[in-house]
């Protein structure tokens, strides 16, 4: 199955991209070590903990999204959209990947990498939908790692989802 994204829901399906399930889920683990790495602020951790639970092992199967779609905090929209623009910069550099236990696949997944840098660098505060936060921070349990310090796995230092690290996970 086929991981589309694409940065508004109104985009034109020619602008929609999509990559293969394992090409999935080594760019989510590398955005994910980039944002955890990178991330300085809670709604910045949020955005890390997000692109986490994108896990193809868990829901339905695939991990596509629009970039409009994060749960963006209205309040501190710029500077995070401008932190996902170093995220996707720090990716390209291969930051955190001596933790994989495999390699990823550079040339698969640079330009994938460039797709988000200027689907990030196009989006517009008008693009994005402002219950989303709230609306995710709602469907949470309680004891969402969200609500409890961003706790980080010690072995792969990326933040946890629901499901614990989403690097342990695919062991
Ligand atoms: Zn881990």
């Amino acid at each position: 199955m086929a991981n589309i994204f694409g940065i508004r829901r109104s985009d034109p399906s020619e602008e929609l991209v999509s990559i293969s399930d394992r090409g999935a889920d080594a760019l989510l683990d590398i955005l994910v070590l980039a944002a955890s790495a990178l991330a300085e602020t809670d709604s910045q951790r949020r955005l890390a903990v997000w692109l986490a639970e994108h896990d193809r092992n868990y829901g339905v199967g695939t991990v596509g999204f629009y970039l409009s779609d994060m749960p963006w905090d209205s309040d501190s929209f710029e500077e995070d959209r401008q932190f996902m623009v170093r995220v996707t910069d720090a990716a390209s550099q291969k930051t955190g990947w001596e933790v994989l236990d495999y390699r990823p696949n550079a040339d698969h997944l640079m330009p994938m990498l460039g797709w988000f840098r200027k689907g990030f660098v196009r989006l517009k505060t008008a693009d994005i939908n402002h219950g989303i936060l709230s609306d995710w921070l709602s469907d949470m349990d309680d004891d969402d790692p969200v609500f409890h310090g961003f706790p980080r796995c010690k072995k792969h230092g990326v933040y946890l989802a629901w499901h614990g690290c989403r690097i342990c996970n695919t062991k």
